[in-house]
């Protein structure tokens, strides 16, 4: 049944078998799963049907194990390897448990997706080289997602766009019914089964206030403005265990001109190697040749929160202006040193200093951006232990960075079903988690490229197994 305005009219009296809160990747593997294993399924998603998918329209890969090269991948990514970046990046605070069945379970995901209607493409060249291990979507998250949601609507998982869940009533850590916002109006639906796979807390300022203090007002926010955490508050309040630290996040250096929300892909830096990086009193504060890609891109977005003013700027001259990718906008650029100053309000004096000492330091090398090369300063501190090259060839150029947020690991707690656990230690019967809410279990802190998409993909997919079993039973 359609309204007037061809809109398929969902009857809220009907209680349904699952319940799906959110749209993003974690929650359409649930609702596609769930609907597959033969339950009615309702997906409740906060935005409206253009923005829909949170952060998962600005994703490009998702990393799962193999045994051999595929189509699109060029070797193998065994489950051991995998097992071990993980291990490496999270320093061991992962529950190792959890991540192992992940890691055998993200080998299935790839035929899976693919099954949903999702096309891959393999990876372009440049600096990801993530050609083995990471599986890019053709047409980037968004086309991903719209196949994803193709697939659910034509295996009938009703939807409602622009659908803010606003309470959650639980029973005795049973879950019954959830209360919506929707055009104005509030409305409640009855489901014998919950999904949470509203992602993280990370566009809620006053919550990062909590933990981070008055400086969470200079983050931006890579994605959606969606994900508040309001869903996993309303869970901690109803004695479901939590898992991770509320400081712990993946953030990353991104443009100081980006929207506060939803700047995406395009508006990360990636050219610290290139150059020197100061903060707003005109000083170096790191080494910027310590790692090559990917451990280099995660640590900076905290690094610059270190700073005064949360704001920094990465300066490079012409030798380096074509050696990477740009953002989407263009450099700050200057003919002198002293006139990047006065464009970037730093204090000429001290930055023309600042670029002098380092200029001085750097010992001749044979520059390979591409391998830990032997340019390096010497008796600089910090030092430059890589890709160090003098700063002085005219034009120069500059980005103010800031730190972007990309999403929040504290989440609940969840076993190898996909069940939240209650603060008795027992798996709540009919609730569930996917996602970023519950990354803080795989993800104590660190990163690795795609492993946010393989989170949700295999546990979204878990869930709605899961929850279809528990109804349908
Ligand atoms: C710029 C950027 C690039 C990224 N690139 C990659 C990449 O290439 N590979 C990778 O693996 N990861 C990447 N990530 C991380 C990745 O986006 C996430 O890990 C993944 O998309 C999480 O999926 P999810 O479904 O849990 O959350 P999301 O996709 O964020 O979905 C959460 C959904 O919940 C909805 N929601 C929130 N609160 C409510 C509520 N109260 N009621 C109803 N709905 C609600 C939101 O509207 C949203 O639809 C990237 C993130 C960003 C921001």
């Amino acid at each position: 049944m359609t309204n007037l305005r061809g809109e398929i009219v969902i009857d809220l009296e009907q209680r349904f078998d699952v319940l799906v809160v959110g749209g993003g990747n974690a929650a359409l593997c649930a609702a596609i799963a769930a609907r597959r294993a033969g339950a009615s399924v309702l997906v409740v998603e906060a935005a409206s049907k253009f923005y829909r998918g949170g952060n998962t329209r600005h994703t490009r890969n998702m990393r799962c194990a193999h045994d051999s090269a595929t189509a699109v991948l060029t070797g193998p990514y065994r489950e051991e390897e995998f097992w071990d970046d993980l291990l490496r990046i999270t320093g061991g605070q992962t529950d190792e448990e959890l991540s192992r069945h992940m890691i055998h379970q993200s080998k299935d995901m790839l035929n899976w997706i693919v099954q949903q209607g999702v096309r891959f493409q393999p990876s372009l060249g440049g600096t990801l080289s993530l050609g083995r291990t990471n599986s890019f979507f053709l047409g980037g998250g968004r086309a991903m997602l719209n196949a994803l949601y193709r697939t659910a609507e034509g295996l009938g998982v009703k939807i409602l766009y622009g659908a803010e869940v606003t309470e959650i009533e639980i029973d005795h850590g049973v879950f019954q019914s959830a209360l919506f916002k929707q055009e104005g109006g509030t409305n409640r639906v009855h489901a014998k089964t919950l999904v949470a796979a509203s992602g993280g807390f990370e566009a809620n300022t006053e919550w990062l206030r909590e933990s981070w203090g008055d400086i969470a007002e200079n983050f931006l926010i890579r994605g959606t403005p969606n994900n508040r955490g309001t869903v996993l508050k309303m869970l901690m309040e109803n004695d479901v265990q939590t898992i991770g630290d509320p400081t712990q996040c993946h953030a990353v250096a991104i443009d100081a001109r980006a929207p506060k929300f939803d700047g995406g892909i395009i508006t990360r830096l990636d050219c610290v190697v290139f150059g020197i990086v100061v903060n707003k009193h005109a000083q170096r504060f790191y080494d910027e040749g310590e790692d090559v890609w990917p451990k280099r891109y995660a640590i900076w977005g905290r690094l610059v929160a270190a700073q005064p003013g949360q704001i920094a700027n990465i300066v490079f001259d012409a030798s380096s202006l074509k050696l990477f990718m740009p953002s989407l906008f263009p450099p700050v650029k200057a003919d002198t040193i002293a006139e990047l100053a006065v464009k970037l309000s730093l204090d000429p004096q001290i930055f023309e200093k600042t670029v002098n000492d380092f200029n001085a330091a750097v010992r001749p090398g044979t520059f390979d951006h591409t391998t830990l090369d032997d340019c390096r300063t010497e008796g600089l501190s910090p030092a430059k232990t890589h890709w160090a090259r003098r700063i002085e060839t005219a034009p120069f150029y500059a980005y103010p960075v800031r730190p972007g947020i990309t999403f929040t690991y504290l989440g609940t707690r969840v076993n190898k079903e996909a069940h939240l656990i209650m603060k008795g230690d027992q798996p709540a019967a009919n609730m569930f988690a996917a996602g970023e809410i519950m990354a803080g279990n795989i993800l104590g802190r660190g990163y690795a490229a795609g492993i946010g998409m393989t989170i949700g993909s295999v546990f979204g997919r878990i869930a709605g197994q899961g929850a279809a079993h528990y109804a349908c039973q």
